[in-house]
Formats: C-alpha cells, structure tokens, sequence
C-alpha cells in the first residue's frame, strides 16, 4: 500500500520548533532541554530509523540502487561512514528480538549508545542469552553513562560466554596498532589503537609521569604527550639491562576468576575496563607486573594466595634462561615475565623448578592464546599449538 509520503514538514517544523526555543530559553532552562530534546526527539528518532532500516534491509530494496549491500547504501545515501552505518544495522537486526529494549529506546529511556552497546552484546553472545536478562541489563543501562554500561556488558558476556568473551578480546587485541608519521609542519602525528590492557598500563604510566607544577597552564592533552615523551627518554637513556620497575597494574577479581572456574567474571581493571579471566591468570603469573585483588571475604585468601617472584629467585631466572624460552625466541630477560609452569591459584610453587622466563608476546600466547609448553633439549621449551588451530590445519590441509 502506497503511503503519502514520508511527513517532511511536520518534522521540519518540530525541528523550527526547538530551534526557536533554544533561542528564547532562559539560561536556567537550557540544561533541561538539552536532555529532553535527546530523550523526546533524538535518540526516539534512531529508534524509529532502526525500524526503517530493519524493513529497508528485508525489502531488499537497497539493490535498486546497485548497492552490494545495506550498510554501503546507508554511507552513502545516509551521509554515515561505514562504521556509523554497520552499527546502526547490528542494532536494527538485534532489535527486533530485543522488544523490551525496542520500546525503551523509542521511550527516550535508554540512549543511543547503550543501544549498541546491548546490540553488540547481542551479536556476541547470541540475541537470546540477552534476552534472558534483558530487563536487569536495561535497569542498569537506565542509571549509567554509556561507558559504565560497557563494563557492565562486557561483564556480562564473560559470565555467559568465556569462551566467546575471550575470542572477542582476541579480535580486538589483533586491531591494535600504532602509527606515526613522518614529521610535516614540526609535528609528528601519532594515532592508534591498544587493547584494554595495553590502554591500561599506558593511561598509569602517562597518569604517574604528569608533574603538575605550578603555574601549569598545559591542556591536559599536551601534558599527556610531555608525560609520554618522558617515559620515552627515561627508557631511551636508562640502563640497557634489568627488568627495572614496571607499570603497576591494578586488577580487581574474584577467585573464581583466577581459578578459571566456568560462569567468573571478568577481571577488573582499576582505570576502567575489563580483561578475560584468562588475561587476568597471565598478569598474576608475574605479580611484578600487577596487584590482584580479590573483593570481600576473598581478600584475605588472595593476598595469602599470591606471591611475586622474589629478587633472587628472578635473578637466578634469568641466569638460567638468558632469553624467553619459547621456541628459539630470543628477547632479552627485560622483555620478559616469569611464567608459572602451573599457576600458583593452582598449587604451583614460586619456585626455580616452575618457572620458567616467557617474553610477553609468547606469555601472553600461551595464557589466552591457549598453546602449550613442551620441554626440550638444553632448556628450551616448544610451542604446542592449541587443539582448535591443530583442527583448523587439519581441515585446510
Ligand atoms: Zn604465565
Ligand atoms: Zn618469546
């Protein structure tokens, strides 16, 4: 049935509407209508766009347009780049097995970004696990900003899915990358992207180089860039040996999450963000690098529980290894960790015996990568591949 046509200047005259109040408003108003024009009109009118891409999508009409598909024929009749148009698809499809969150959204009750946040979560762990918990999830998203909501999400993936939650944080650890480019104008320009731990230990590290003197008129992005050309200069002009003092790294988990036992939570960063339990399990490998802390009761029990390599023991480390063991890797005892052969959550002793130096590529591959360590000849230990990638080669070979 043909309609007659969108209502373009109903809307064009809504939008006059506010225009001319926000011109007449009084200062004291301005904050209150800033959030209602989000919760009447804004984010109620991504719902209402969900629910024409949704229909658009299944119409297949996009193909009328020589499109190859849904999200190359938002970027480019939407005015959306490729990344604003996936996410408004995911949230398209993943609503409308979501009602509940389909009606808060188009009630202004929740926000756009915590939409996508549950969209993405939805696409993670399956749109029915989220439906299961879908009011508390919303509950929640009612009363946090969306980046609280996050942790609160990527929480609740970890205790549905470990498995998945660990692919995920897997893919995104391959996304990381940094890039600078050659100087022009003076300036050298720097961008990329770090996983949550990488973001973790490098906003802690800049965080204890910014010296705020008086009289410190510096943005707080230019005094981000002094504290990282500081740390630079130490590590470029500091002893070229000795594993030194390294970033502190708070983590706050349970002990069912440094156990690995199924259905934990993830570890808490203390800076925001989460990481796999098995993430978790590689930093408490060597306390050196980071503090665990279990909450409540378990407090006790981990602080009995967890024990850093003592100087010595690390000393006579790196006297027996000289470099990270895996393989025929070669890096030197200051890119190293001290790997548990068993984990001491385990039982495994901090001990000569059970340790053994891993450079943090290798360490962190044998954590969440799942390979295993096989002893060799002369103290080098082989790399044994995790079942699935012995499965996957089977099947491409
Ligand atoms: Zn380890
Ligand atoms: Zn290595």
């Amino acid at each position: 049935m043909a309609t007659s046509g969108p209502p373009i200047q109903e809307t064009q005259a809504v939008v006059r509407q506010w225009a001319d109040w926000f011109r007449r408003a009084d200062d004291a108003e301005l904050a209150d209508g800033l959030i209602k024009i989000r919760e009447a009109g804004i984010d109620p009118f991504e719902a209402v766009f969900a629910t024409g891409v949704r229909r658009f999508e299944k119409s297949g009409e996009y193909v009328a347009d020589g499109a190859l598909g849904i999200v190359a024929w938002l970027r480019s009749n939407c005015k959306l780049s490729g990344g604003a148009a996936a996410e408004r698809v995911g949230i398209a499809r993943q609503l409308e097995h979501l009602p509940e969150t389909q009606k808060a959204f188009a009630r202004g009750e929740v926000g756009y970004q915590h939409v996508a946040v549950l969209a993405r979560t939805a696409e993670h762990v399956g749109t029915a696990a989220v439906a299961t918990a879908e009011a508390s999830l919303l509950k929640a998203a009612e009363t946090m900003d969306p980046g609280l909501f996050t942790a609160v999400a990527k929480n609740f993936e970890h205790r549905v899915d470990a498995v998945a939650a660990l692919a995920e944080a897997n893919r995104a650890y391959e996304r990381r990358y940094l890039h600078l480019s050659e100087p022009s104008d003076g300036l050298v320009r720097m961008d990329g992207l770090l996983d949550a731990e990488g973001g973790a230990i490098l906003r802690t590290a800049l965080n204890a180089g910014i010296m705020l003197g008086n009289d410190d008129d510096r943005t707080p992005g230019q005094r981000r860039a002094d504290a990282l050309v500081d740390l630079c200069r130490r590590k470029a002009g500091g002893p070229a040996t000795g594993a030194g003092p390294r970033p502190h790294l708070v983590i706050r988990a349970s002990l069912d999450t440094l156990l690995g036992t199924d259905g934990a939570p993830a570890g808490e960063l203390e800076v925001g963000g989460s990481v796999p339990g098995e993430t978790v399990r590689r930093l408490a490998c060597d306390a050196a690098l980071t503090r665990i802390t279990g909450r409540g009761e378990l407090e006790a029990e981990i602080s009995r529980a967890s024990r850093s390599i003592p100087p010595s023991t690390r000393r006579a480390l790196e006297a027996r290894d000289r470099t990270c063991v895996a393989g025929r890797c070669d890096r030197p005892p200051q890119w190293t960790d001290g790997h548990h052969l068993q984990h001491w959550t385990h039982g495994g002793p901090t001990l000569l015996a059970n340790l053994v130096l891993l450079c943090r590529r290798h360490h962190r591959m044998v954590h969440e990568g799942g390979w295993g360590l096989r002893r060799g000849e002369h103290g080098r230990w082989g790399l044994v591949p995790p079942v699935k990638l012995v499965a996957a080669r089977a099947r491409s070979a």
